[in-house]
């Protein structure tokens, strides 16, 4: 996506070689435009899917999900990383180890937004190794329902997260997808 590489050459900063820092238009602040933009993408992309529900994970991929779920005519369910007070029982729940955070986290979703017939869309910013990932689609499994797919905002093909995941028969859409982060500098697959 022509519009969000250029954003990620103007505006990303790349912190080392495996981490971009995107927070002056994904992770901190937000660009509504490229949001809109980036949801209305994944919903061409996927739109033969039938989709029932959008899937992410808090926070950084509300944004981008929620204009997909927009654009798709159905609700966003987002993962929570702590268990709330008002969510302790009924829940589907995973383990998932954080790569930027390097900690684990339990995340968890009520029973009461997604059931066996249910055809999901899980969407995230990042794809790195994939346990993010992995944690949504495992949540989705304990339902009985069904992955569609995945939309990825930034893929960091350099990390096996992508070739794991398609390897298991996932399809997963990403919108740039990053070759190298060396020398700080960003480079795009073809
Ligand atoms: P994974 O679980 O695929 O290893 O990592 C994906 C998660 O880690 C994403 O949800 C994202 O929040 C975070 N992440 C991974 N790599 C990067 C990165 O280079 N930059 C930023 N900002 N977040 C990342």
């Amino acid at each position: 996506m022509k519009l969000l590489k250029e954003k990620i050459v103007a505006e990303g900063k790349v912190l080392s070689d495996e981490i971009l820092k995107v927070d002056a238009f994904l992770n901190h602040q937000l660009d509504p435009v490229l949001m809109k933009e980036i949801g209305a993408e994944f919903a061409r992309r996927f739109a033969d899917e039938k989709i029932t529900k959008v899937l992410t994970i808090e926070s950084s991929g509300i944004a981008p999900a929620l204009m997909a779920a927009l654009e798709l005519g159905v609700p966003l369910i987002f993962a929570r990383k702590r268990k709330s007070l008002t969510l302790r029982q009924n829940v589907y729940e995973t383990k998932v180890f954080s790569f930027t955070k390097q900690e684990i986290n339990t995340i968890t979703i009520s029973r009461d937004y997604l059931s066996f017939d249910d055809r999901v869309l899980i969407i995230d910013d990042f794809l790195a190794n994939g346990q993010a990932a992995e944690g949504l689609i495992d949540l989705v499994k304990q339902a009985g329902a069904k992955v569609v797919g995945l939309g990825i905002v930034i893929e960091k093909s350099f990390q096996q997260g992508g070739q794991k995941l398609r390897e298991s028969g996932i399809r997963i859409e990403s919108l740039a997808e990053i070759g190298s982060l060396r020398n700080g500098e960003v480079t795009f697959l073809p």
